[in-house]
């Protein structure tokens, strides 16, 4: 997949552990983010409505990109084509076997719910296989409002965070934006330059990190974008340091300090979490959490849940 330049967070995007999610096998319901046997405790949270109904999807996000044989896929998929896993009600066929089968990158894709409002909203319940000529369109706004979507979470936790009242204002006048135009039609959405919109967002989500790390010891460890990669860093102190865009790919961060750290769009690809402590770290999302490996230690912010392959608690 090519990468995507990202204004908010660094130089690739925030949801950069890429990948596709399953179909689920009835509507709704994403559970290989879930822990089994855990009953998901309700929140009153708006980010828990941004949230994949695949029931109510397409299986767009099985179609649209392109996959290159790896770990993370079993095989070759251009972009366009539906993966040959997509059966005809839009499931996968194998989604209860996703990982054993060599498809771990779906189980890390999260659109935030933007699937559900291609096909619902933007294009009234109709899809590309019943409609082919809505297969391009469907794909360019698919692309927008998931950029829109994952706003939407970053804006929501800014709204709740306390320390950030003075940019309420502000942040509630983009969220109401955003909101609006992701009811937009398919030619209003693909008219947005996405770019500019993410680079304003971005601008005021760094201003609430700074807000929200004042005071503490990591406050003015920069590493946004840094190359860590590999690094070593078990049990390290990074409250409240900026990692925002950072390259965190397969770090040791077992047993680390990460309270209030800024993680807006680092890769966290099979970064090992665990035993790491995440409370009330910043911009943090599931496809990230879902990338990383952790354990029944590894503490996460109250909004995001223990992904099923991190194993019982
Ligand atoms: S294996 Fe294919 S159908 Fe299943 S979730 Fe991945 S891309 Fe979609």
């Amino acid at each position: 997949m090519a990468a995507e330049v990202d204004h908010l967070g660094g130089d690739q995007g925030a949801d950069r552990p890429r990948g596709r999610r399953g179909r689920a096998g009835h509507p709704g319901a994403p559970d290989h983010l879930r822990q089994p046997g855990r009953t998901p405790v309700p929140h009153p949270d708006p980010r828990e409505q941004l949230r994949a109904d695949c029931g109510r999807c397409a299986g767009l996000c099985c179609v649209l990109p392109a996959f290159a044989a790896s770990a993370d896929f079993a095989v070759d998929k251009p972009a366009g084509r539906p993966c040959t896993h997509l059966q005809g009600d839009f499931r996968c066929g194998i989604h209860a076997d996703l990982r054993d089968r060599g498809f771990p990158g779906c189980t890390v894709f999260d659109c935030f719910g933007a699937g559900q409002q291609t096909v619902q909203v933007t294009f009234g319940g109709r899809d590309w296989r019943g409609s082919p000529e809505l297969a391009a369109p469907m794909g360019t706004a698919f692309g927008v409002l998931r950029q829109l979507h994952e706003l939407l979470w970053y804006l929501a936790e800014a709204l709740a965070l306390p320390v950030a009242a003075p940019l309420h204002p502000e942040l509630a006048a983009l969220r109401d934006r955003t909101e609006q135009l992701t009811a937009a039609g398919g030619d209003e959405l693909a008219a947005v330059d996405t770019g500019a919109y993410r680079a304003e967002a971005g601008t005021l989500l760094q201003a609430v990190s700074e807000l929200a790390r004042a005071g503490l010891p990591g406050r003015n460890r920069d590493r946004r974008g840094a190359d860590l990669v590999g690094a070593r860093l078990r049990g390290a102190d990074l409250r409240g340091a900026s990692l925002r865009g950072a390259y965190l790919i397969a770090a040791d961060l077992r047993g680390a300090d990460l309270r209030r750290a800024d993680l807006l769009g680092a890769d966290l690809r099979a970064a090992d979490l665990r035993g790491a402590d995440l409370t009330g770290a910043l911009f943090l999302t599931r496809p990230q959490v879902a990338a990383a490996r952790g354990d029944a230690g590894t503490i996460l912010p109250a909004v995001l849940e223990h992904p099923a392959h991190w194993g019982a608690p």
